[in-house]
């Protein structure tokens, strides 16, 4: 078994100026300002409209990320509607195929070091959840039958495309203290690359 802490990347190589420019060019339609757009009006503008609540204008933008987290967390990243998502399937995927590693990957969850007692429980569980999905598709179980057994720690890649203005959404509700600890890990995560590429639309979230 492999134990991997979770990862993101954002897709498709966005270019910011370009999106910057284009959600300025919808948003101008509302004051018909169109002829104030000038080389660096966008990020001023932008940042306006959403400190206005004015963010509609933000959603004609999109982001797609690939995330590597744990299955509890994809499920909670699922619960939000107005996104787009791929999800590694524990139908179709076997893990005791070589392209898998034969093995099966779990995400280390942040709140246990390695030695520390609730580690090597949950570790020597993991441990022992393997070697059941293993005995079962050797006694002829499908994949699909035999995701029975696997646990919220493994490992999930998943692909999710969202508007800006949902993203600010899942960042600020799922960032915040009263959300999951390996959740707000992702938007710790997520958040600083968000804020270097496009720091007029993120720059205002603050995770503590
Ligand atoms: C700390 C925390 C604890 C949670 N605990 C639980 C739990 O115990 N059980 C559980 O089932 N879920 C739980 N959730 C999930 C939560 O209820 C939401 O399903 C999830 O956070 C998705 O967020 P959302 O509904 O705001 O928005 P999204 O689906 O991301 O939608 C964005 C926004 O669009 C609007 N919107 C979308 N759909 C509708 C609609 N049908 N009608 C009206 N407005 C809409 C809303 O303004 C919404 O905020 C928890 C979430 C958090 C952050």
């Amino acid at each position: 078994m492999q134990i991997i802490p979770p990862s993101v990347e954002i897709l498709g190589n966005p270019d910011p100026r370009q999106m910057l420019r284009n959600m300025e060019a919808a948003g101008r339609v509302c004051y018909k300002s169109e002829a104030n757009i000038k080389e660096n009006t966008a990020g001023p503008f932008l940042r306006r409209l959403v400190q206005s609540g004015h963010e509609s204008v933000i959603e004609h933008e999109k982001l797609t990320v690939k995330i590597i987290c744990d299955r509890g967390v994809t499920h909670e990243i699922v619960r939000h509607r107005i996104a787009s998502y791929s999800q590694e399937s524990t139908r179709y995927c076997n893990y005791t195929k070589d392209k898998f590693g034969n093995e099966l990957t779990f995400i280390k969850p942040l709140f246990w070091e390695e030695g520390d007692a609730c580690y090597t429980l949950w570790k020597d569980q993991m441990a022992s959840i393997e070697k059941g999905y293993f005995a079962l598709i050797e006694a002829g179980a499908t994949p699909e039958e035999a995701r029975s057994i696997l646990p919220n720690s493994l490992k999930t890649e998943i692909v999710v495309t969202m508007n800006m203005r949902e993203w600010r959404h899942f960042l600020r509700l799922r960032g915040s203290k009263a959300a999951h600890p390996q959740i707000r890990e992702i938007v710790r995560l997520l958040l600083p690359k968000f804020q270097e590429m496009l720091p007029d639309l993120f720059e205002d979230i603050v995770i503590d």
